[in-house]
């Protein structure tokens, strides 16, 4: 019997519409389905009642699995013969771990093909509104984690990037939100530069919160903001004050600063 085949697919940020045609067809061949904690329920509901689907993120009362042992269920289904598709949220190639997984497939001699998705850092951008480059405020972008455990290269060096790049985006930064701004103002920021959290983005419940550097973390605290949210920094935020489409409500005028 020949290996199976694993298909690192990206879900999207949430909202079902967002996932590609290719991601939709492999749910529905699929023999089995490794899915993480951000990939959505109405995803979820696109795989077929016999498919096996089987849990890998974390979540109350849940084992959570280490990287470790999802790389050996992952590859133990392939060599069942299985097609895999590994489910995961976003783009498996950006804070995925899809490169730490499609290595080890190399390794074991499984065939395999990374499906792209949309990910969160642009679609809850979008989705609030915010342009991430405009001709007017912004020629350049870079996409961060805020982590503080980040392996290999390490960490992200906040003061070069304050004064490097138009616009930051942030995933992961919800947890260190304090210690990210203090670090980009030491870097250079301004207080009164502009900052957007949007949480769930592309979700029924997305909710944005925007505001300057000196106050956001308070504003945050005050709000509940909580994972998963994606942090804009950068005078593009501006825009989505006028620009937000997509009908949530945002923060009321009176909750925003000036
Ligand atoms: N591969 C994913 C990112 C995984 S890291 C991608 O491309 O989107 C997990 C982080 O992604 C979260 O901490 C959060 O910052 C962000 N994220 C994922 N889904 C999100 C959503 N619907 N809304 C806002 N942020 C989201």
């Amino acid at each position: 019997m020949g290996h199976g085949k694993v298909f690192l697919v990206g879900a999207g940020p949430g909202d079902p519409d967002l996932l590609t045609v290719k991601a939709v067809e492999l749910l529905k061949k699929a023999d089995v389905v490794i899915y993480d904690k951000l990939v959505s329920k109405s995803i979820l509901q696109l795989v077929p009642q016999k498919t096996e689907k089987i849990y890998v993120g974390k979540g109350p009362g849940k084992h959570e699995l280490s990287q470790e042992e999802i790389n050996k269920l992952i590859v133990n289904k392939a060599l069942e013969g299985k097609t895999v598709v590994r489910l995961k949220g976003g783009d498996p190639f950006l804070f995925g771990r899809g490169g730490e997984e499609a290595e080890i497939l190399m390794n074991h001699n499984i065939d395999f093909e990374v499906v792209p998705g949309i990910t969160s850092a642009l679609a809850a951008s979008a989705y609030a509104g915010i342009p991430l480059t405009h001709r007017d405020y912004s020629s350049s972008i870079a996409i961060v984690t805020g982590h503080r455990a980040t392996k290999g290269k390490g960490k992200v060096k906040w003061d070069k990037l304050a004064n490097s790049v138009d616009t930051i985006v942030i995933l992961m930064g919800v947890g260190q939100l304090k210690s990210i701004v203090e670090s980009l103002m030491r870097g250079g920021l301004s207080l009164d530069t502009h900052v957007a959290i949007i949480e769930r983005g592309t979700l029924a419940d997305q909710r944005t919160l925007i505001g300057r550097l000196g106050t956001i973390v308070k504003e945050a605290k005050e709000r509940k903001v909580s994972p998963p949210a994606v942090i804009v920094i950068g005078e593009v935020v501006r825009l989505g004050e006028k620009l937000h489409w997509f009908k949530v409500p945002i923060c009321s005028k009176e909750e925003r600063l000036p």
